[in-house]
């Protein structure tokens, strides 16, 4: 072998150019989005060309008319910094006759979380459950120490359930193939994705995807409020939000929109619509398809998204009708996505995967923005102008003003409603 090389340095040369080149092409279109962030935020070299979103590209089973696609709303001023009040609807106050809706507190928590939970508990207590007394419903995938149960209970007089995830919820499925993990997870995190390599953390993403909702522990109820250690409420709430989602006809409550990174979910958009191909009949006609495929705000997230703007409700705090996740839409949608092995393979948020559930699959009337919450997780708030809240910047969104860019509510008010 090496005597053929030696009297063939032109077949040498070839290879070595061929091999360049494929080294190159692999690079491009990385190098190209460096270039692209780097010159926007410069503001001074002209942006590479990126592929504008055209609605016609989009598969046909989308049903992505152009009226879809339409600009509904715009929204030029920050509506927090408008008085904010309850809710238009129907109102059930604590001491309202009406009997409480069948809900819950859902928290998924670690032992050595639980100053952290304790912090958010009292400020939960405070703002709305000492007067509506919703259970709580903690879990983990491994047992709740005593001292944690004993604390937890002290800080609130409704009842604590504590209950521990079944392994078949939690550990990494079997169709998973460790080595893929391995190496694709190194990917992750030359693109700078935290927890990449962190497979507790992939598991999490997962149960919150598409394992809540089916724990017995939650089979008889209907609606959850999900609550994460070290966030924080602000603002009174002085009527039953599990009732006004109900009796209103609200299926999820969201109070941050905001982009992913890209390169944690390189292809769930794509998978996303191999099933929808399959099940085209699960798309709700009044969908909020506009505001997912969005390309005009972040071409380049769209573009390494393969088509997904990225914008999603941010899942940390949500509150939701456990029928539609468990609905054969959105369940079957889960499974999919799970044999896809992305909850692994690339880092899959349950924030952008609920997303896009909802987005595809629910009637957009059914999404409400509680902008009457003050919440923070960090490093994004949701505070109102009100006189209801305390401890908030009215209208702030995120402390560095560097970052305010990172908010895409407006574009869920553009493509979807601003109701
Ligand atoms: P981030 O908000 O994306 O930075 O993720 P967090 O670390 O806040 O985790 C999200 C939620 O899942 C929080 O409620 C955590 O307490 C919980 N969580 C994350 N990892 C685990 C885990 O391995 N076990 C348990 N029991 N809870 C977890
Ligand atoms: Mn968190």
């Amino acid at each position: 072998r090496a005597r053929l090389w030696a009297r063939t340095p032109v077949l040498t040369l070839v290879a070595l150019v061929s091999v360049a080149a494929l080294i190159l092409l692999l690079h491009r279109p990385e190098s190209a989005a460096e270039e692209t962030t780097a010159a926007a935020a410069a503001g001074t070299k002209k942006a590479a060309p990126v592929t504008a979103f055209r609605g016609d590209q989009l598969p046909e089973y989308l049903g992505a008319t152009p009226e879809k696609l339409a600009v509904k709303n715009v929204i030029t001023s920050n509506p927090l910094l408008d008085d904010v009040d309850e809710p238009v609807g129907i109102l059930t106050r604590a001491t309202d006759d009406a009997p409480r809706a069948n809900a819950t507190l859902l928290v998924l928590v670690r032992n050595n979380e639980l100053k952290g939970l304790l912090g958010t508990m009292r400020d939960v207590e405070r703002t709305f459950n000492s007067k509506f007394n919703y259970p709580w419903t903690f879990f983990n995938d491994k047992p709740f120490s005593d001292v944690f149960k004993r604390q937890v209970r002290a800080a609130t007089k409704a009842e604590c359930r504590f209950e521990t995830i079944p392994r078949e919820h939690w550990d990494t499925p079997e169709w998973i193939n460790n080595d893929i993990t391995e190496v694709s997870n190194k990917i992750l995190v030359e693109d700078n994705i935290m927890y990449a390599q962190m497979g507790s953390y992939h598991r999490m993403c997962r149960w919150n995807s598409g394992m809540f909702y089916k724990h017995p522990a939650l089979k008889d109820v209907r609606w959850y409020w999900r609550v994460e250690p070290n966030t924080r409420y602000f603002c009174s709430i002085d009527y039953d939000v599990f009732r006004y989602m109900e009796d209103n006809d609200k299926t999820y409550g969201y109070v941050i929109n905001i982009y992913d990174a890209p390169q944690s979910i390189r292809t769930l958009w794509p998978t996303t619509l191999e099933f929808v191909a399959k099940h085209p009949e699960y798309l709700h006609p009044n969908n909020s398809l506009a505001w997912l495929v969005d390309g005009n705000s972040r071409p380049n997230h769209h573009r390494i998204a393969n088509g997904y703007s990225t914008c999603h409700f941010w899942s940390n705090f949500e509150i939701g009708d456990m029928n539609f996740f468990r609905s054969e839409a959105y369940d079957k949608y889960f499974e999919y996505l799970d044999q896809a092995g992305g909850f692994f393979y690339e880092r899959w948020g349950d924030a952008p995967v609920h997303s896009v559930g909802l987005g595809l699959f629910l009637d957009q009337s059914k999404i409400h923005w509680f902008k009457d919450i003050g919440y923070l997780h960090q490093p994004y708030y949701n505070c109102p102008s009100s006189n209801k809240c305390r401890g908030c910047k009215a209208g702030r969104f995120v402390t560095t003003p560097s970052m305010n860019p990172e908010n895409c509510i407006n574009n869920f008010f553009k493509y979807a409603h601003a109701d």
